[in-house]
């Protein structure tokens, strides 16, 4: 019967096991104590316990999984082992150490391996064994240590309770993750219990059915034929609140500055109507959607709909109207705050840096801020859908990734029109490739997920 012993150490609260069998031998995963007191009770559980470390393993290359090697060293005669693939870490750990901890801020040596593992090496120890898994993507030799005797794995920073580790840092591969992230799920059974390099253990069958990063990502980007059937009119098509000319003035960046009053008028009347409608059925589908998807939903809307239907994951890309901001540093997170929608924004009103209040919205004449964000979404988006806006003008066409081979769907009820592009360009042939349910977002919410559950 194998007996893991979890330690939190070091500032990045990183996870070291001692795992040991009846035969009181052991392996040291990831030895990362930092402080003297967390060096201290770790050696004194080996002591206690009367454990006899015989290997001493890494589920990765990172300097925080591996700051006490010298100590099992200098106590137990071990040195590290990683796999071969994170030996790129190896060769900086010196670097990266210094970066951390300032130079000479680490007062410890530094203990590289002289053995790596490979794929499927296998470790033993007592009457047990531990197989070495491949799992890149959050280092490039980050690996499983899985023991089947007994469904138990150590899965490093690949797989975390409800989390997953990251890709962005360097080395790291998205792609290699969600590969690695896949292969664990499918491989170990749904009761193998997982003890990850941060945080507390789970199990494969929990994460399965609530990780929402092992869900598949669905992001939908929306736009105002959504909000539409809520009662708040759109602002381009026949009957847009757009073909005012004089809204379309008040909206203006010039507007807001230069006539003050009357351009606060039009958005306090704005905010007032968003406090008197309501989230419709198909804002209420998206959110209920997050229960099997992992949704982010992209949206040109400023109104708060998406949230008050209970979608947790949104991000606007024309700012919100709840919401008020300083009209000097509009993008400044300090400035920024919520107000209720029924409080009417004052002249003289101010921000928090002392400027005119305004509402957090991008007007016309301004940048899209958070484009490049969305952009990042749609790239790692398992399925993508359109609804409520024309696939074919700013910004559903600037957010098409063209390259992404995945099942697209877009609700309108309008026809698709692909007549502003050369089939020169990647975007014309994706727009045949959408599947058009052309009807409006409440009836179409239903059709489309059925087309998702038959996916
Ligand atoms: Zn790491």
């Amino acid at each position: 019967m194998i007996k893991v012993k979890r330690f939190e150490f070091n500032t990045t609260r990183a996870n070291c096991y001692v795992v040991s069998d009846e035969t009181k031998e052991c392996v040291i995963i990831d030895p990362c104590a930092e402080e003297t007191y967390e060096r201290e009770k770790f050696i004194q559980y080996i002591h206690d316990e009367g454990l006899k470390p015989v290997r001493c393993l890494l589920t990765h290359g990172h300097y925080d999984h591996l700051l006490s090697c010298d100590q099992v060293r200098d106590e137990f005669g071990l040195l590290p082992e990683v796999h071969h693939r994170d030996k790129l870490w190896m060769d900086r750990i010196e670097m990266r150490i210094e970066e951390v901890f300032g130079e000479g801020g680490f007062k410890y040596d530094i203990v590289k391996p002289e053995h790596f593992l490979q794929d499927y090496e296998v470790i033993t120890f007592g009457s047990h064994y531990l197989i070495t898994l491949h799992t890149p993507g959050h280092s490039p030799g980050s690996v499983v240590f899985y023991c089947e005797k007994e469904y138990i794995a150590f899965t490093g920073d690949t797989l975390f309770r409800q989390s997953i580790g990251r890709s962005n840092l360097l080395f790291g591969h998205d792609e290699a993750l969600m590969s690695s992230l896949e292969y664990i799920t499918s491989k170990l059974p749904n009761d193998c219990i997982i003890y990850p390099g941060h945080d507390l253990e789970s199990t494969i069958g929990f994460e399965k059915e609530n990780n929402p990063y092992l869900k598949k990502h669905l992001v939908v980007l929306t736009g105002a034929g959504i909000s539409a059937e809520s009662g708040l009119s759109t602002f381009r098509g026949k009957d847009g609140m757009w073909n005012n000319k004089e809204w379309e003035y008040l909206a203006s960046h010039e507007a807001l500055y230069n006539d003050t009053q009357r351009s606060l008028d039009f958005y306090n009347y704005r905010r007032k109507r968003l406090s008197e409608v309501e989230p419709n059925h198909a804002h209420g589908v998206l959110a209920e959607l997050e229960k099997e998807y992992r949704v982010s939903i992209i949206t040109q809307n400023v109104d708060d709909l998406h949230e008050r239907a209970g979608s947790t994951n949104v991000l606007h890309l024309h700012g919100e109207m709840r919401k008020v901001t300083g009209s000097k540093n509009p993008n400044d997170p300090k400035c920024i705050t919520e107000k209720p929608l029924e409080e009417p924004i004052f002249v003289g009103e101010k921000a928090a840096d002392g400027s005119q209040l305004r509402p957090f919205i991008v007007t016309f004449g301004e940048n899209v801020p958070n484009i490049t964000q969305a952009e990042r979404i749609i790239d790692t988006a398992d399925i993508f859908v359109i609804i409520g806006t024309s696939l074919t003008v700013y910004p559903a066409n600037m957010l098409i990734n063209p390259y992404l081979k995945i099942p697209r769907y877009i609700i309108d009820p309008s026809d698709i029109d692909r007549s502003n592009f050369s089939e020169f360009d990647p975007i014309f042939h994706v727009i045949s490739e959408f599947d058009h349910i052309k009807t409006t977002a409440v009836e179409g919410i239903d059709i489309l997920k059925e087309k998702l559950k038959a996916l």
